[in-house]
């Protein structure tokens, strides 16, 4: 066996920690009546709508491919057929692989055709059952936690742990009710900024004392001074005279909101996840906006995610300049298995060994099975970018497998707390 196999077999006998999912809990799972288009409907749809899927002359974007592709009302048939043409011009991309990995693995499959798609889809239902977040999650992965964010804390199994968003703070989509019926949740009555603060407070600790949240999720957008305390008493008191806000004074309040929830996760010691890159006018998504709130917070653990593709190298940087930036390659490998290979020595290179986690599937409810072809992927990567450095010598084959465990397992472990879980 050569040496990057070598390291493969030992990554593969660790316990992981999948650093980030959004999955429902399992019984909405099974509710869903799979087919074969839902192995493309997560993440594949993006290359899809690159692709120009087209169905009856209308070109769709990200999110009109999912909403296609999911729609059970419609036939598998029909929708297979408007699919099928541009499954040629994905099927190398690393959404795809991960797909054909876990078709091959979990289904049992090589490759998908006008043929066997209706017997992969028999596959699919089949195995569509209480437990299969076990099977695939649990057993086939070794998975022992994974760290979901879905907006909610209900699951069944204890390997699942919530992670929630700050939007469930900063925006308030009904206005005035929005804050009477999270405060009336907990018992508090809330009129003032003050008393939102403090509700914020109480709500964080219930979250991660009585419903098992370890972090808070947020997004990367550019910096911008929030306005003074007076000034968003200002704000909240008209929200709560008026009932809503206009557009402008709704992202001020949630501008100085987001600094402050954030400060207090690193008070209460949850971790502050941070999405960065990728999506859409992905310049809006830069790692580099966290750059002055990592200076201001220093005692807050920012995890950043996704290797802040295309700005791999930036955040590398960061996570060396800086205590307290982290770095959790979910999502990553499936974005880009090369780009994130490429970038596995270049982070040994600049960033301390103990602040990276290695992975995170990163999938919605519908697309679970795919958490073990991302995982596949990830370990292999792992095992290739380490063996390479065993090869320049630069360490031993045993320091590489200990290095892989801390990114899989002990990282994650400390940077999430999840110890204290158990
Ligand atoms: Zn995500």
């Amino acid at each position: 066996m050569n040496l990057k196999d070598r390291l493969l077999e030992r990554i593969k006998g660790f316990d992981v920690v999948d650093a980030h999912e959004h999955l429902a809990p399992e019984r909405e799972r099974v509710k869903l009546e799979p087919d074969v288009c839902f192995l493309f409907s997560h993440y594949l749809t993006g290359s899809l709508a690159a692709a120009g899927f087209t169905v009856e002359g209308r070109r769709l974007d990200r999110a009109g491919v999912r909403e296609f592709l999911l729609d059970t009302s419609k036939p598998v048939e029909e929708r297979f057929g408007a699919l099928e043409p541009y499954i040629p011009a994905v099927r190398y991309t690393s959404y795809a692989e991960a797909m054909w990995r876990t078709l091959e693995e979990i289904y049992g499959f090589q490759d998908i055709t006008r043929d066997n798609f209706m017997d992969i889809t028999e596959a699919m239902r089949g195995a569509n059952t209480q437990g299969i977040y076990d099977r695939i999650i649990r057993d086939k992965c070794r998975i022992r936690f994974s760290l979901t964010q879905a907006g909610r804390t209900d699951y069944e199994r204890p390997f699942m742990v919530p992670v929630l968003n700050f939007v469930l703070l900063i925006e308030f989509p009904e206005g005035r009710r929005t804050v009477e019926e999270r405060a009336g949740k907990l018992g508090m009555e809330v009129h003032t900024l003050d008393d939102y603060m403090d509700y914020c407070r109480a709500q964080l600790r219930k979250w991660r004392d009585e419903e098992r949240v370890v972090g808070m999720k947020t997004v990367s957008q550019p910096y911008e001074e929030p306005v003074s305390d007076s000034d968003a008493r200002g704000l909240f008191a008209k929200l709560m005279s008026c009932g809503r806000l206009e557009e402008g004074d709704y992202h001020l309040l949630s501008v100085y909101l987001r600094e402050k929830v954030l400060a207090m996760c690193g008070e209460e010691d949850l971790t502050v996840a941070v999405h960065a890159g990728v999506w859409d006018d992905f310049r809006r998504l830069d790692p580099k906006h966290n750059i002055p709130l990592v200076q201001k917070y220093p005692e807050v653990r920012f995890d950043i995610y996704h290797m802040g593709i295309p700005y791999v190298r930036d955040l590398a940087i960061m996570a060396g300049n800086w205590h307290n930036v982290y770095v959790n390659w979910c999502w990553t490998h499936i974005v880009s298995y090369y780009m994130t290979q490429s970038g596995i020595p270049e982070y040994l290179d600049f960033v301390p060994v103990d602040k990276i986690t290695a992975f995170g599937g990163d999938y919605f409810m519908y697309a679970v099975e795919k958490v073990y072809g991302h995982l596949s992927m990830a370990q292999e990567n792992v095992a290739t970018a380490l063996a390479m450095l065993v090869l320049h010598g630069r360490m031993t084959e045993d320091e590489a497998a200990d290095v892989a465990k801390m990114w899989f397992w002990d990282n994650p472990i400390k940077i999430y707390n999840l110890d204290r879980l158990s």
